[in-house]
């Protein structure tokens, strides 16, 4: 087999891998998206949470607070009824009005915390809405990629051990182009001569439409023993003899 022919063959098998390979890779992203924007949104739900556990948390202690307060005021309302003289009656009535005071400022800040934690529960409840929509979406993709690798997996690793055969028929130097070549090119190490005219002897690369020199071309036209990649685009050139006839003129 010439060299041409066993890069065609490389060549043939690779592209099929590729294609599959790019099915897998193309529902593992899609997948891997939604798991990081779900990530994000439970991430978030979690920070919600923790704001309102420190709010209710801190909620409990002023209510306790407001509690020892009132208990106090009690207190002093009996001493004030047995209060010995105006002095002393005024005295007891200060203590109690500033700490009525202080009572209302916490009470005050207490209903603006549960203000607060109610407004964290609505966005918590929008925000678990978006939750559960992504989580649809995610699982949908986890299906989809399931599916995809039960449906190639068994021809994919025919097709590796297919490629890896045809891999080693080539030579090590002409293997080495072609397996860098295909890494550039997401897969498309070759491109066929293209016949502008027939005529005037012009042929263009395939794949980037780059003119290819007339010596070339008779470089490839040759015995097949030789290895011609593109100036533009770095792909191994081939003829292929069935499209010559169908372009030529
Ligand atoms: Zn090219």
């Amino acid at each position: 087999m010439s060299l041409m022919r066993q890069l065609l063959t490389l060549h043939r098998v690779n592209t099929q891998v590729t294609g599959l390979r790019q099915r897998l890779d193309s529902a593992q992203r899609f997948l891997d998206a939604q798991q990081r924007t779900l990530n994000e949104l439970l991430q978030q739900g979690e920070e919600l949470r923790r704001q309102m556990r420190q709010l209710e948390a801190t909620t409990a202690n002023l209510e306790t607070e407001g509690k020892s307060h009132a208990e106090r005021i009690e207190k002093l309302r009996t001493d004030l009824n047995s209060s010995k003289n105006d002095r002393q009656y005024q005295a007891i009535l200060a203590d109690m009005k500033s700490l009525q005071a202080k009572r209302d400022e916490l009470d005050a800040t207490a209903i603006g915390h549960m203000d607060r934690v109610e407004a964290l529960r609505t966005q918590l409840a929008t925000l678990q809405g978006s939750i559960d929509e992504r989580t649809t979406l995610r699982d949908r993709a986890k299906s989809e990629l399931d599916q995809r690798v039960a449906d190639v997996s068994t021809r994919l690793s025919e097709l590796e051990t297919e490629r890896e055969i045809a891999a080693r028929a080539v030579p090590a130097d002409a293997r080495k182009t072609f397996e860098r070549v295909a890494k550039e090119t997401e897969g498309e190490a070759m491109a066929p001569v293209i016949e502008v005219s027939r005529r005037h002897r012009e042929y263009a690369c395939g794949a980037c439409n780059l003119e290819i020199p007339k010596e070339s071309f008779s470089k490839l036209s040759g015995t097949g023993e030789s290895l011609v990649q593109c100036k533009a685009c770095a792909r191994i050139l081939y003829i292929d003899e069935d499209a010559q006839v169908a372009v030529g003129e």
